[in-house]
């Protein structure tokens, strides 16, 4: 196999690609059916998801507006913030460490570019015919026919932009509203700029920059080589079984100074970003495996043996649990992270902040009084009643009319409740400061938050 390494290990990376367009011609094979596989999947989630209901309400959905993000059971503020960054490092080392066994597979078989992109390529072949008839009739003179094929490409392009443009809003505002509205033409202006923003953006992207985006823009390209190493399965060719290359007939013996490569160009004729992998590492590949499926399938037409561009590592490693140290460790732990904040998920959040108008007062019975304020927040779908109890504090109670040493809030769902509770303690003999501790407990699910603040007094010691 031909080595795409320095000595100093690190890859090197040619580029050949032209901004001349790409007529990608469609392959069939094993990695192509893992790719329409996938992407059938993620799509079917993508489309589905807003439509599943939890507990009456749309199960995912961003709430702009409220500035709250609904997941099932979870509603998440931006107070939640640990939980999205250990989200995003979740994601980048997962990311990383795909790269790091994979290469860019990320790129080649999930990225939404990639799966809209061969989906544009797609219609497009249904539409103009193989990639030489599209070439062709690009070439051609306006026609009724060249029109009509066009029309009826864009036409289906847009359609598909202005589905996928719903759908990703239907993450934003619920669907029963979304594409009820929007089809009666009863959205407000704000959400048909959105809807039709998104749609253009898709349409342009999928349809018209394609490959450009992974070439030029998306900075990912860019430093994934710093997460390779000479374990990971990149897609190459084997230049010392290929060369010398050169056309032949399927039927003629090989002559002794050929190689396996026949020189069909197919490898490059299926490329989505335009480049010949018989040219060695470069850092447009995506590792889609397209070259794969095309060169495996011209070897079995000439009985020779697969495999002549495969997904291969230049070196196997010793050690092979080695390369999923550093950033499989560090995806178990933040996946682990993640569990333990959802395991001690709250579906309310408590704060008290002491009265700022006074330290203390003295009651008209004579007794120390100071005020907190308590900031209830219900992050659930139901209303709920919040009990508040006083922990091991002598002599003191909560203020109510019944003269309990408890008070109960109710709070509607996802309110934020501000109340004023009073504590009074009958002894003026107490320190001048004291820690005084709260348990604000959920009563139907009986989960409990304990909070700690200060009582303060006018006599006694510090
Ligand atoms: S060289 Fe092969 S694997 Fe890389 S982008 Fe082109 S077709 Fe895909
Ligand atoms: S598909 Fe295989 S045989 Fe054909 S040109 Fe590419 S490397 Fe050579």
């Amino acid at each position: 196999m031909s080595s795409p390494y320095l000595s100093n290990n690190n890859l090197i990376f040619k580029t050949a690609v032209t901004d001349d367009k790409i007529y990608i011609r469609e392959q069939q094979g094993r990695f192509q059916k893992i790719r329409r596989l996938l992407s059938s999947l993620l799509m079917i989630i993508f489309v589905l998801t807003p439509f599943i209901n939890y507990d009456g309400e749309q199960a995912i959905l961003i709430d702009i507006g409220q500035q709250k993000i609904h997941i099932f059971a979870f509603t998440l503020f931006p107070q939640d913030l640990v939980i999205f960054c250990l989200f995003g490092i979740f994601s980048a080392f997962l990311l990383f460490y795909v790269t790091k066994i994979y290469g860019r597979v990320w790129c080649g078989f999930t990225c939404p570019q990639t799966i809209w992109m061969l989906m544009f390529n797609w219609v497009e072949r249904r539409i103009e015919g193989s990639h030489n008839h599209s070439k062709a009739l690009d070439k051609q003179p306006i026609s009724l026919n060249k029109v009509t094929k066009k029309v009826l490409k864009h036409v289906i392009w847009g359609s598909i932009s202005l589905f996928t443009a719903l759908v990703f809003i239907s993450y934003f505002i619920p669907v029963d509203e979304l594409y009820y509205s929007f089809f009666t033409l009863k959205s407000s202006v704000i959400v048909f700029s959105w809807v039709l923003f998104f749609a253009l953006c898709t349409y342009i992207n999928a349809g018209w920059i394609r490959e450009k985006m992974c070439l030029h823009m998306c900075p990912y390209a860019r430093f994934q080589s710093a997460m390779f190493d000479q374990s990971t399965k990149l897609v190459s060719y084997d230049a010392v079984r290929g060369e010398n290359r050169g056309k032949r007939k399927i039927t003629a013996p090989k002559n002794a100074n050929m190689g396996d490569c026949v020189d069909c160009n197919l490898c490059v004729q299926v490329c989505p970003v335009g480049i010949d992998i018989r040219e060695g590492m470069q850092y447009e590949c995506i590792n889609c495996g397209l070259c794969v499926d095309a060169c495996d399938m011209t070897m079995t037409k000439f009985n020779y043996p697969k495999g002549l561009i495969a997904f291969s590592a230049t070196k196997s490693t010793k050690s092979p649990w080695k390369k999923h140290l550093s950033y499989g460790s560090c995806v178990t732990l933040s996946l682990v992270a993640m569990v333990v904040w959802g395991i001690n998920w709250q579906s309310f959040e408590v704060n008290i902040i002491r009265d700022r108008q006074a330290l203390y007062s003295v009651n008209q019975d004579g007794k120390i009084q100071n005020t907190y304020l308590f900031k209830i927040r219900n992050k659930s779908n139901q209303a709920k009643v919040y009990q508040i109890n006083l922990v091991d504090f002598n002599n003191g109670h909560i203020v109510e009319d019944s003269k309990e040493s408890h008070h109960k809030i109710a709070v509607q769902p996802q309110e934020l409740k501000i109340s004023a509770i009073s504590v009074v303690v009958d002894d003026h003999q107490m320190k001048r400061r004291r820690d005084i501790t709260f348990d604000v407990v959920e009563a139907a699910s009986n989960s409990s938050i304990t909070k700690n603040s200060s009582f303060y007094s006018g006599s006694g010691g510090w």
